[in-house]
């Protein structure tokens, strides 16, 4: 009979998020400081085959959904060949990515030959001089590229995850939805939140999102809309189209009492929620040759840890690593 992994709280585990580089080739102003190099050095990155374990210890306790994240995944080398161990493991149920879509381009086929099936691209804005500033770097082109590449590969669904910023992108959320129906995207659109001191100083583009809905609603008329597979997004479509716009509000309205997941740093620390510092240290006990029964045990234990809630509006200082640390 399958297990189910769940936390003191009554809310089942069914999703962990694979962080399988800390590094990123953006600086987003809101997410990693320009000049930042203090990244993980390899030899405390997880091995594939320590990934691989791991994910099987979550799989074999019921966790079906896993998304390879970042940092930015796709600078991790030969991350199609990790895509094909993970998707074919027995329980894997769903394997997708979250991508800055940079080195996607030259990836899709690996990437879907291996299994993956559906992507998240973070996109701010179609104006590629406002890309450069946002990322600190020049790549919008290399970025869109990579976006219509995975289209035509029939990746999908494929959403947009876009940060709304107050005085930095606020004036394209319409040319966002138009550029998302055009292509068939989801759209997402997320509050930035205070992690780490980037995440901080981007508190003063803070936009409630039930604003932002306020005013699409001006221009569009929308409905609610369930999307299967839960995630923190409410979504809405526009009357009349197959486009879905999705909120993210963790800072105006919370979504913790469905939190469904767990994140796995490159370093092998596992996260228990992304707005606290609660953790468990995975990696030593793979590197002490524990076996299957006592990885799983150590999930289990971490579990036990799982807060109720993030504290973003109480307590903004709280988190001082970096969501590109984190698996955001
Ligand atoms: N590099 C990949 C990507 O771009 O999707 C995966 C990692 S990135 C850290 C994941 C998501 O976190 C991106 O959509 C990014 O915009 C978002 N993000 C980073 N810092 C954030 C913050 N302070 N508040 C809200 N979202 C943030």
């Amino acid at each position: 009979m399958a297990r189910i992994l769940t936390d003191p709280f009554g809310r089942r585990i069914e999703y962990v998020r694979v962080s399988v580089t800390d590094r990123c080739n953006l600086r987003c102003s809101y997410c990693l400081p320009r000049d930042f190099t203090d990244f993980e050095e390899p030899e405390s990155w997880l091995t594939f085959d320590e990934i691989e374990r791991v994910v099987s210890a979550f799989v074999r306790l019921g966790v079906g959904r896993v998304r390879l994240t970042g940092g930015e995944p796709l600078v991790r080398r030969d991350l199609p060949v990790l895509a094909g161990r993970l998707a074919c493991l027995p329980g894997i149920e769903d394997l997708s990515l979250s991508t800055n879509a940079v080195l996607l381009g030259h990836q899709v086929n690996a990437l879907y030959a291996a299994g993956v099936r559906r992507v998240n691209v973070s996109l701010d804005t179609l104006r590629p001089e406002r890309f450069a500033q946002i990322t600190g770097a020049d790549h919008f082109d290399r970025t869109l590229d990579g976006l219509l590449a995975a289209k035509r590969t029939g990746f999908a669904p494929i959403k947009i995850n876009m940060v709304a910023l107050k005085g930095v992108n606020d004036d394209e959320f319409e040319d966002m939805a138009a550029f998302c129906l055009e292509h068939g995207f989801t759209l997402r659109l997320i509050e930035t939140m205070p992690m780490g001191e980037p995440g901080r100083s981007a508190a003063r583009h803070y936009l409630d999102l039930q604003e932002v809905r306020q005013r699409l609603e001006k221009r569009f008329t929308l409905v609610e809309d369930l999307v299967p597979g839960g995630g923190p997004a409410r979504y809405v479509r526009v009357a009349g189209t197959d486009l879905r716009i999705g909120f993210i509000t963790p800072i105006s309205r919370h979504f913790c009492a469905t939190c469904n997941r767990v994140r796995l740093a490159v370093d092998g620390t596992l996260y228990l929620c992304l707005g606290q510092d609660d953790s468990y240290a995975l990696r030593p006990l793979l590197r002490a040759g524990a076996d299957d029964a006592a990885i799983e045990n150590a999930i289990i234990e971490a579990l036990a840890r799982k807060p109720e809630r993030h504290e973003f509006r109480e307590k903004p200082r709280q988190t001082i690593r970096f969501m590109s640390a984190t698996g955001g």
